[in-house]
């Protein structure tokens, strides 16, 4: 038997999303290429797609005409910055992105390619949130764009993104959210919390991989330039013929996401309660982060390396809080941007849980836990 805590990483796909995507793939399905105008395969694709679009913006509290389709939130961020940057970057006379050392490698790594920008890294407070002051300070007549993710992929972390993008509006910015973590996890309105960019990816969320979107406000303000040159679709913002099934299998994860939403809610904060009670119990275990989803639970353990940790419960699919750069392991960026030391770092772990934990999992993991942090602490 195997037990995954890992959802933060990817989810399953619900078996109603696969039967979804299966109607779209062969000659019996919607096979047609959506943009196909002269006979009916095309016209029927182009139903489905836009039935996923519907659904999708429906679901964020969007309109269906400001869904840019994208192969995933990776794609997304990047054309959020980079369309962004490119479209308005001279036209405003705006030059500064703002964002946090805790954002997701997709935000900055593609900052850190930006030429001709002045790129501010905020670093978050030790309980991982935003100091709104330090913010303050760097919104300027400079700013051209804000980006600050709303749940922290690697601590679970919500960040209070309507008093963000408040600030970053007075300041005549635009305002960019990575949402990857966030849908099926909050209930996400683009109205309520006030942004121009907002990306979406379909895995985090019991969807296929290979699929997601950017949101992006109709409003003369925000503009995004193309990032890959082709055939023109999605409004000239994103060439590529459009993946039915991929599209139809994300709009599909997101309407089960929010038909299920306030029980999943419920159960999973149950399960991360249960855990928390456990593990905390065996003493010398701190939670990374405050004001966090219960999906995500990221724990120190004193005196115990990650690596030799996960190795001795290898039935238990968990994650590092560290990413693995070549030969040499690296603490992971989120938990140095906390302050916490490179051995903390190196004594993270992550668990994560989806609509697949049962109660039965939690409780082989907290059994496989417990006896391995003894263990491994006995021997030191
Ligand atoms: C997974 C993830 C991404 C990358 O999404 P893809 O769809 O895999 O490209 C970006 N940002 C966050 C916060 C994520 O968790």
């Amino acid at each position: 038997m195997a037990f995954y805590f890992d959802n933060a990483s990817t989810t399953p796909v619900d078996p109603r999303v696969v039967e979804r995507m299966n109607g779209c793939l062969s000659a019996e399905g919607t096979f047609g290429n959506p943009a196909s105008t002269t006979h009916g395969f095309g016209w029927f694709a182009s139903e489905e797609v836009e039935w996923a679009r519907a659904t999708v913006a429906e679901v964020i509290d969007a309109d269906p005409r400001e869904i840019v389709w994208t192969s995933g939130a990776t794609e997304a961020d990047n054309l959020a910055i980079r369309g962004v940057v490119d479209a308005l970057c001279s036209e405003r006379g705006r030059n500064r992105i703002v964002t946090l050392a805790s954002e997701h490698k997709a935000v900055l790594d593609t900052c850190a390619h930006l030429t001709g920008c002045e790129v501010i890294i905020l670093r978050p407070r030790s309980d991982g949130l935003i100091d709104l002051d330090a913010l303050a300070e760097v919104l300027t007549d400079q700013t051209l764009l804000v980006s600050v993710m709303l749940v922290n992929n690697e601590t679970g972390v919500v960040q209070p993104i309507q008093e963000i993008a408040k600030m970053a509006h007075q300041a005549g910015a635009l305002m960019h959210s990575d949402l990857a973590q966030a849908v099926g996890k909050l209930e996400v309105s683009m109205r309520a919390l006030d942004l121009d960019l907002a990306s979406l990816s379909a895995h985090k969320t019991h969807g296929p991989k290979g699929v997601g979107a950017l949101y992006v406000r109709r409003s003369s303000d925000v503009r995004v330039a193309e990032q890959q040159h082709g055939g023109g679709h999605e409004r000239g913002m994103r060439s590529g013929t459009l993946p039915t099934h991929q599209l139809v299998g994300m709009a599909e994860a997101y309407r089960l996401a929010q038909q299920d939403f306030a029980a999943e809610y419920a159960r999973v904060d149950q399960l991360r309660t249960r855990v928390v009670d456990a593990v905390l119990g065996l003493g010398d275990i701190q939670i990374n982060g405050r004001k966090t989803v219960p999906h995500i639970l990221n724990l120190t353990v004193q005196g115990v390396d990650a690596e030799p940790l996960m190795a001795a419960m290898p039935e238990i699919g968990l994650s590092t809080g560290s990413a693995c750069n070549s030969a040499t392991l690296e603490p992971s960026h989120v938990l140095q941007s906390m302050g916490l030391t490179r051995a903390d770092g190196l004594s993270s772990v992550r668990m994560s849980f989806g609509r697949t934990t049962t109660l039965e999992a939690v409780d082989h993991l907290i059994h496989s836990f417990t006896e391995a942090v003894q263990s491994l602490r006995s021997r030191s």
